[in-house]
């Protein structure tokens, strides 16, 4: 047969979080014990309210308009702007079937190069490459919390030959679950540079100390936001994002709004009626609980994994930590994830699917394996939680946590 398969696709292997996880659920079906630290799927119940706005709108079938419902697309700017201090209206919005689909849109219409830190999301580098635009990755450091310095960012621009440059920034971050302390030294940059943002705020909603933050407060011009109900909502199967551009940037969005109209024309009638009530709605007993109980295990999986072999960050929002692994057996981060999931049954990414050198043993430890629904149900604090409960109600994190540790003495 002859090859049919563009060249650039014939490398792309399916994403390495979607990989790991149905690598899982194999294992699991031959009857191997494993600890599912590998996928980042939020593990609480989508808000009951929110499930029965849905059932009563299941029946309505027709299309709704390419950008989605304007009442969503207005409950979604209204929450930006209290979380932002922005002036968004629902003309800036697009709705779109998860935020990673409005990202994929977003390098499809951008014309220019991409900066991305490492780490970064496994999505955004083949992304970008699918839709023919140029990486360059910028290091970051633990110094600075895994977000790249304002000196860095000019440095790396001023390297570029391009003018026309994006720059991708998440915080909370996936993979190193630390938040970025340095916005307005990177806005002054980028505004100086005239270069434009995505900023990803799918975890921002999960912040443990409960303060959003986002990098378009002080660059409201240039930057673009993402996020949807995925993260904070456990609503990541019901594929509800947004895309949301400032009016500087209208022409832009109305772009990716074409695209969208020749690819999934516009995202599910049901879900999105569901979607203005998780917006318009007030959950933040809800979202309190959640990110006490992802503070809580976060904070235990830290205290219980760093040690003179496991260096890593505490944890400041959403649902990962980045163990660091002092050791020089392994070539690779993948052979040290792979050699783990063997030994141990403790399944995680390695930090080269991040944007990290293959030879930095790095790797994403997402800890999120327990029932969210009884976690929920069984706590009734909004205190960090104590050991005994996390035990109660986490214990595959706990003794999946208690076998890494034991296998790390060993290195
Ligand atoms: N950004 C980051 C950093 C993520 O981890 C994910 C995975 N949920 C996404 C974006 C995409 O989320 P979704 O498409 O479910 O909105
Ligand atoms: N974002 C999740 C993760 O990083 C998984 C969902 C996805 O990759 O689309 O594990």
């Amino acid at each position: 047969m002859r090859n049919i398969i563009k060249k650039k696709v014939i490398s792309l292997k399916p994403s390495a979080t979607l990989a790991i996880n149905e690598r899982c659920k194999e294992l699991i079906a031959q009857g191997k014990k494993i600890y599912r630290f590998g996928f980042g799927q939020s593990p609480f119940p989508v808000p009951e309210k929110i499930v029965e706005v849905l059932k009563k709108n299941a029946h309505r079938k027709d299309y709704l308009s390419i950008q989605g419902l304007p009442e969503l697309r207005q409950a979604i700017a209204t929450h930006l702007n209290k979380k932002t201090k922005n002036t968004f209206s629902k003309e800036n919005v697009l709705v779109t079937p998860g935020s990673k689909e409005a990202m994929y849109l977003m390098h499809v219409v951008f014309d220019g190069e991409i900066i991305l830190p490492s780490s970064s999301w496994v999505s955004y580098a083949p992304q970008a490459e699918l839709a023919n635009n140029k990486t360059h990755w910028l290091q970051t450091s633990y110094e600075n919390n895994w977000f790249p310095t304002a000196q860095a960012l000019e440095k790396k621009i001023k390297s570029i030959k391009s003018n026309k440059i994006l720059l991708i920034l998440n915080s909370p971050n996936n993979p190193s679950g630390t938040i970025c302390n340095n916005f307005k030294e990177l806005a002054q940059v980028a505004r100086e540079n005239k270069i434009i943002i995505l900023s990803d705020e799918i975890y921002t909603d999960i912040t443990f100390n409960n303060r959003y933050e986002s990098i378009s407060t002080y660059y409201p011009e240039g930057t673009l936001i993402s996020g949807g109900l995925s993260k904070w909502c456990g609503a990541g199967g019901w594929r509800l994002g947004f895309l949301a551009a400032p009016s500087e940037l209208h022409d832009f969005l109305i772009n990716v709004k074409a695209v969208a109209s020749e690819t999934y024309s516009t995202v599910n009638t049901p879900v999105q009626y569901a979607a203005v009530e998780a917006y318009n709605g007030d959950y933040e007993d809800y979202k309190f609980k959640v990110r006490n109980i992802l503070n809580s295990v976060g904070q235990y999986v830290y205290k219980k994994l760093k040690s003179n072999k496991i260096f890593m960050n505490p944890p400041q929002g959403g649902l990962y930590v980045m163990p660091e692994f002092m050791n020089s057996k392994f070539k690779s981060s993948a052979e040290l994830c792979d050699v783990i999931l063997k030994d141990t049954g403790v399944a995680m990414l390695p930090g080269s699917d991040f944007g990290f050198k293959k030879d930095k043993m790095v790797t994403r430890l997402s800890f999120t394996d327990f029932d969210g629904k009884k976690f929920l149900e069984g706590i009734n604090t909004h205190n960090q939680l104590e050991d005994e409960v996390i035990e109660k109600y986490a214990p595959n994190v706990v003794k999946g946590i208690e076998e890494l540790s034991k296998w790390s003495k060993n290195l």
